[in-house]
């Protein structure tokens, strides 16, 4: 590793102590950097790095509202803008019990990148709450909502920040965020992304990132030889991101025999095969229960195993696994389970949630598997997507399912093809795709910044 990324790195663990995912995030894109800053000196001058890792500025801010009970409550309300390089701070916001400053910046962090990959003209950002929407009413859920936007609406716009989803924050916050906003400024326009079809919201937006995710790990396998049809996959999570990849991987034909939730994981010899299974997985969702327990009570073929990870089902039912791809949260794929993972023999494994890998494990899954795809690159068609609901908005207009579709996967074919040229140049293998992704998202954003000047 060169000096200076070593550097900025020990620079940006002193200056955000005890931060630990965002220092983990910062350590796993800068270290992949190394060779382009040595082919760059001039980023070290510009001390390009160091800006890098900065956010340009950071909102932290009290949310007052008050429950059913009659009862006042206070959290914390956040929104990090990282870089507008190359366009409108952009990025979602989530509302966890967890949400703390190390997290927003490491989601804002990846953003920076992510939003780079897409080619289209986003800059990165990202905000949230520790408020927790589980087991509130939708009375408290919207009052949480409009105070939350009561301050943030000052800092957000169209050309300024574009917030949208993560984990948490569905159509329903969506709805009472820009109703909100609205109501304050006293103009429509896109200053969200994620809308209701009825006020905004683009068709398709709903499943872009798994479908995207879908594609991406279908180009990774073709680039090997081997197409997705008649691939037995496992994925983790249930949420909006594990619904859109399980319905793309049905119509391709492959086949998705578990999948998992804070209960335990699933296990379905025939696989998510139909829509009806497809359409459950929102059901369960809304349920507001956060369990996947229901699916083998509903479907009888398939078997709950409670309290465990999707990761060793190979061993467990027997099966032959090619794919895996976590899409539930952060760091849910440890040292242990990347082990299982190896030795179940797949050859391919594609993150769907954001940094769903700790570093070690990362570092295992490169070495020891054909292709591993990054989140960074294979989740970014929501934010792509995201960005054609910008353009829908401001044109005043409805684009269509096969528009936003054919789109989509033009774009994740280009993001793929960056991450592949990227690992071919710098690391010499078309499958380095996780440098690959830091390199090529990093590459654009670096070059803008230079262009502009010390600001
Ligand atoms: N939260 C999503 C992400 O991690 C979407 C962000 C957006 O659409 O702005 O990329």
């Amino acid at each position: 590793m060169s000096n200076y990324v070593e550097r900025v790195i020990e620079l940006c663990k002193q200056n955000n102590p005890g931060e630990v995912e965002f220092h983990q995030c910062v350590e796993e894109v800068l270290e992949s950097l190394a060779p382009v800053c040595e082919k760059h000196p001039e980023y070290e001058e510009a001390a390009l790095l160091e800006r890098l890792v900065e956010p340009e500025r950071g909102i932290t801010f009290r949310v007052v509202w008050v429950d059913d009970a009659g009862k006042v409550q206070v959290n914390k309300g956040y929104r990090y803008q990282f870089n507008s390089a190359i366009g409108p701070y952009k990025g979602g916001l989530r509302f966890a019990p967890n949400v703390y400053p190390g997290i927003i910046k490491f989601l804002g962090f990846e953003q920076i990148f992510k939003n780079s990959l897409t080619g289209l003209p986003i800059g990165g950002g990202k905000g949230g709450s520790d408020f927790d929407p589980n087991g509130k009413s939708d009375a408290e859920v919207m009052r949480f909502c409009q105070a939350f936007m009561t301050e943030l609406f000052r800092h957000i716009g169209p050309y300024t920040d574009v917030p949208a989803g993560d984990l948490g924050v569905g159509a329903r916050e969506i709805g009472y965020l820009f109703g909100q906003y609205k109501r304050i400024v006293d103009r429509y326009e896109g200053v969200l992304t994620g809308k209701g079809l009825q006020y905004g919201g683009l068709l398709g937006r709903a499943e872009a990132t798994g479908f995207g995710i879908v594609w991406y790990a279908e180009e990774m396998l073709k680039a090997n030889g081997e197409e997705m049809a008649g691939k037995n996959v496992v994925i983790s999570g249930f949420g909006n991101v594990a619904w859109g990849a399980a319905w793309k991987l049905q119509q391709l034909g492959a086949k998705t025999v578990a999948f998992s939730g804070p209960d335990g994981y699933i296990y379905d010899p025939n696989g998510i095969n139909t829509d009806e299974k497809v359409a459950y997985f929102l059901e369960l969702r809304s349920s507001g229960k956060n369990i996947c327990a229901p699916y083998a009570e509903k479907f009888p073929e398939a078997t709950f195993v409670p309290g465990k990870k999707p990761w060793n089902v190979a061993e467990d039912f027997g099966v032959k696994v090619d794919l895996f791809i976590p899409c539930a949260m952060q760091n849910d794929v440890r040292m242990e389970d990347a082990q299982n993972i190896v030795k179940s023999g797949a050859k391919f494994y594609c993150e769907g949630a954001n940094m769903p890998t700790t570093n070690d494990a990362l570092v295992y899954l490169m070495k020891e598997m054909t292709a591993v795809g990054p989140a960074k690159a294979a989740n970014a068609g929501g934010v792509a997507c995201s960005c054609i609901e910008m353009g829908q908005n401001s044109g005043h207009t409805v684009y269509q399912h096969e528009d936003v579709y054919a789109q989509l996967h033009t774009i994740m074919k280009n993001i793929y093809n960056a991450c592949a040229k990227a690992g071919e140049t710098y690391y010499n293998d078309k499958n380095a795709l996780v440098q690959g992704a830091n390199i090529a998202g990093f590459e654009k954003v670096a070059e803008a910044m230079m262009a502009q000047g010390l600001v």
